[in-house]
């Protein structure tokens, strides 16, 4: 990876100073597809976002196990999003729930049953939801695409932004006389992102999973993770 990519704080900073420009001269707000995993995570998110994006929610987690936990974090972003928005009605983007995607993206890794987060497997993981956030977002003409998952302290933030930038990348080598979205850097987590999803989920009573999704995640959670949230 470039040394140029992976400051990517400092990248998301330069996009954002020049959308800040943009909005005070009189532009519209660009158009945000944000994969969003969970409310927790969206939440923090969405309070740094929103000045600068029309922020469309794209929901798209195949990799959540059981359905019923797949369901009740759905749910939860459901109901959280209308409260947290107040006078702004949200809009969602979902795509079906086929966990064979998610097993089908991971299947050629070797081991990867037993892998800890942060591993091959979980890079395949980003990539696939990545991969449907900016698909989605060129197919329906959004100016940027990113994803709520680098807010967590057990994600690793420079894969995720290292995935995102060659989605980029590959879209417009296929679609060379298309607009493509832009990739916005982030590393969600830093100026106090986490400890702020935190604030909001005791603000708002949000249902925090203390797994982060897949059934090898859950397997190998450890027995005080109520206390120690995964996300
Ligand atoms: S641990 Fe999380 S990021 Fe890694 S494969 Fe499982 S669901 Fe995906």
């Amino acid at each position: 990876m470039s040394k140029k990519l992976s400051d990517y704080y400092k990248n998301f900073e330069t996009q954002i100073e020049k959308i800040a420009q943009n909005i005070k001269n009189g532009e519209a707000k660009p158009k945000l597809l944000l994969h969003s995993c969970c409310a927790p995570c969206s939440s923090a998110v969405l309070e740094k976002l929103m000045q600068y994006f029309d922020i469309t929610i794209f929901f798209y987690n195949p990799n959540i196990y059981p359905q019923a936990e797949y369901l009740r974090r759905k749910e939860e972003l459901y109901k959280f999003l209308p409260i947290f928005l107040k006078d702004k009605e949200p809009v969602i983007i979902e795509l079906l729930y086929e966990p064979k995607e998610f097993y089908d993206a991971i299947k050629n890794v070797e081991n990867f049953e037993n892998m800890k987060e942060k591993s091959e497997r979980c890079f395949k993981c980003y990539k696939l939801r990545l991969m449907r956030c900016a698909k989605k977002a060129f197919e329906q003409h959004f100016d940027y695409f990113t994803t709520t998952l680098s807010i967590s302290p057990h994600k690793d933030a420079e894969r995720i932004n290292e995935e995102g930038k060659s989605i980029e990348n590959l879209l417009r080598s296929e679609n060379p006389k298309e607009k493509i979205p832009e990739y916005l850097f982030a590393d969600f987590k830093k100026k106090n992102g986490f400890k702020r999803s935190l604030e909001f989920s005791e603000k708002y009573g949000l249902y925090r999973q203390d797994y982060c999704g897949c059934i090898y995640s859950r397997e190998q959670k450890p027995k005080d993770n109520i206390q120690n949230p995964k996300i």
